[in-house]
Formats: structure tokens, C-alpha cells, sequence
């Protein structure tokens, strides 16, 4: 076994150590509810302050984001967003990683986020340290790493990519003649090696959420429901790949929806998405694809754990108390800022889109 596969494998317990003891989010009354968002909006606005959520928070808070003038998308998206607005504070909702990136094209702002502790697995299994020493072995290859990534990886990486351009890119790459290692997970990274046949050593990390979706179960509702197009985000292994009808990121399974003839879609990624989905096709019967569910392999059952920490009580904690801001080693940001920009203006060159997704 190469390091690829012995430092996923490794770090797996550890991973499930952290999901197992993530303590439950608080549940709140409809009226204390009601006081959080007052409080929050006040904060908002006397702080300069703008909410930047992911797709896959919950519901309030994507709902909380778009009410105030923020905004709601993918990780590099919301990131673009945060650059772009005249805020001095980002309020990022998502993961740990989300965070980062928004302040790699953001240094001058302050970049918050309700909880440090939303991690991401892809993040948690490709740790920097074990990550270079791995592509240390390879140099004549071309580090390729998914924006799921810490800023120390990304800063080792000569491209980031995303689900959205990902194939565009290695392709690209191809074309050059590279070889490349790509990081850190194994399904996007089968996916895309299946579809462009480049020589790709693949570090073995997966997605939580997405690893969990499985074939035979999807099978059985497809037969459920013969009609019903089925939309599946890339991090999910290959057999449920394969039965997909479109394979695309968060935001091109929103437009694939959006565009579908179909009255049914069932749809293999976060349910956080179908808050947005619900938005964009309200007369759809949206169904989320199976997962291993009660089983006790189960450890995100389509919601990813971490996203889950995201709440009222802990945004308006972090933003009162301006608690939680993220910080990047400045020669850090720069050396990942050289990859990312890569694909930006790669993705604008060609016309493809920018934004990926977690
Ligand atoms: S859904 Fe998966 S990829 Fe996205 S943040 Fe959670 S663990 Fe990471």
C-alpha cells in the first residue's frame, strides 16, 4: 500500500473518534428562535457584517443569509462573494475549510465563522505534513488538490479545482503531458480519471456525507419510481455514479434540476441542497437519494455532521463577541493564492465556471 491509502486509512478512526462526539446543536423554541434572528440582524448591520452560507447548513440559516443581503452557494463561490462585497466582516457558515478560503482572497476583512470545530473528513484526511511528504515521491507529477482542503495543502498544490471544472482542468493538464497526483477524494478523483483517462495517482480520502450513498438501495427506489431522474454529486462512490442520469457539483445539480423535464428527482448529496432546490423547483417532488441509513456503517446519513454546527446560538455568539476568526500565516495565503488565481483565470479563459463545491 502506498502512503496514499495507508494515511486515509489510518486517520479513519480518528475522523469517526470526532463525528462520534460532536454534541448534538441545542434545540430552540419558536420564540427563542425569533430572538436569535432579531439579535442577529441588529449585529449585522451595526458591525458591518455579512452572512456568507453553504448550501448545505441548515435551513435558518441559509434563509437567515439571503434575508440580510448575504448570500448562499458553494465553498469558492462564497468565498468570490465575500471578496467582492463591501462588508468588513465575513460571516462564513460552513466548515473550517470555507473559512480559509474566503480569507485567502479576503485578508483584509475579518473572516468568522460561528464554530472552529466544523470540520470537513476530505480536510481532516489529507493532513500537510503526511500529504507532502507523499508528493515529495512524485516530482515530476502535477499536484492537483479539491478546494475541500487546508490552506497549508492548498498552498503545497500547483492547481486547485473544483467539482464544476475539475475535468476541464485535468484535461488541460493532459494536454501538457502532466502526470498528476490528486487529493484528497478517491471518488471525485475516479470519477474524473474515468472520464479523461489521465494518469492519476489518487490520494484515498472520501466525504462522509457522500461515501454513504449506496447503489442497491438506489436501485430499489429508482424501480419505486421509474420516471424520476436521478442527480448525483461526484464524491459518491462510482457504482451510485454510475446510475446517475447527471453527475455535476452543487450548483450544476441545481441548474440540472432546474432544466429536467422530469417531475421526480432523486438527488445523492447533502439534503442540506434541497432548501435551495425547493426554491428553484417548488412543483418537484425532490427525493434524497438512500443511504446506508440505521445501518451501523452510517455516520452522516445524507447531512454532513459538520455543517450541523452551524446554529443561531453559536453565530450570534461568535459575531457579538467577535470570537472564532480565522487566521492564515501570510506567506502561507500567498503561496495559495497562486494555485487558486491558476484556476480562476483558467475557469475565466475558458468559460467554464468557477465555483465548485463541499
Ligand atoms: S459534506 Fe463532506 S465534503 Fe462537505 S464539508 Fe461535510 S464532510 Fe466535507
Amino acid at each position: 500500500m502506498s502512503l496514499a491509502e495507508i494515511i486515509p486509512h489510518q486517520l479513519q478512526s480518528n475522523i469517526d473518534h470526532i463525528i462520534d462526539h460532536i454534541e448534538p446543536a441545542v434545540s430552540l423554541t419558536d420564540a427563542e428562535k425569533k430572538t436569535y434572528l432579531i439579535k442577529i440582524k441588529h449585529l449585522l448591520k451595526q458591525k458591518n457584517a455579512v452572512m456568507i452560507a453553504h448550501y448545505y447548513v441548515d435551513d435558518e440559516l441559509q434563509a437567515l443569509a439571503e434575508e440580510t443581503g448575504g448570500y448562499v452557494s458553494d465553498s469558492l463561490d462564497m468565498a468570490s462573494f465575500g471578496a467582492q462585497h463591501n462588508a468588513s466582516t465575513l460571516v462564513v457558515c460552513g466548515v473550517r475549510f470555507m473559512g480559509e478560503t474566503s480569507k485567502i482572497l479576503s485578508p483584509q476583512k475579518t473572516v468568522l465563522m460561528p464554530t472552529l470545530k466544523a470540520e470537513c473528513s476530505l480536510d481532516l484526511g489529507c493532513p500537510i505534513n503526511e500529504f507532502s511528504h507523499f508528493c515529495n515521491q512524485y516530482p515530476d507529477h502535477e499536484v492537483v488538490v479539491y478546494a475541500n482542503t487546508s490552506v497549508e495543502v492548498k498552498a503545497r498544490a500547483d492547481w486547485i479545482v473544483t467539482s464544476s471544472n475539475a475535468v476541464q482542468i485535468i484535461k488541460h493538464l493532459m494536454t501538457q503531458g502532466k502526470k498528476i497526483i490528486w487529493g484528497p477524494d478517491r471518488h471525485l478523483g475516479q470519477y474524473i480519471n474515468n472520464k479523461t483517462g489521465a494518469d492519476m495517482i489518487l490520494w484515498q480520502g472520501h466525504c462522509v456525507v457522500h461515501n454513504e450513498f449506496k447503489r442497491y438501495e438506489l436501485e430499489a427506489l429508482m424501480r419505486k419510481h421509474p420516471d424520476a431522474e436521478v442527480l448525483v454529486h461526484p464524491e459518491s462512490p462510482e457504482p451510485v455514479i454510475a446510475k446517475a442520469d447527471f453527475v455535476g457539483s452543487t450548483k450544476q445539480i441545481i441548474a440540472a434540476g432546474q432544466v429536467s423535464k422530469a417531475q421526480t428527482l432523486i438527488i445523492a448529496t447533502d439534503y442540506g441542497l434541497f432548501y435551495k432546490m425547493k426554491q428553484v423547483v417548488p412543483d418537484k417532488l425532490l427525493i434524497p437519494a438512500p443511504t446506508s441509513d440505521k445501518s451501523a456503517t452510517c455516520k452522516s446519513c445524507a447531512h454532513c455532521p459538520w455543517m450541523a454546527m452551524n446554529t443561531l446560538v453559536n453565530l450570534y455568539e461568535a459575531l457579538r463577541g467577535e470570537y472564532n476568526t480565522i487566521e492564515v500565516d501570510e506567506e502561507i495565503r500567498q503561496k495559495a493564492l497562486i494555485p487558486l488565481n491558476r484556476m480562476l483565470d483558467f475557469s475565466r479563459q475558458t468559460g467554464i465556471l468557477t465555483a465548485g463545491d463541499a
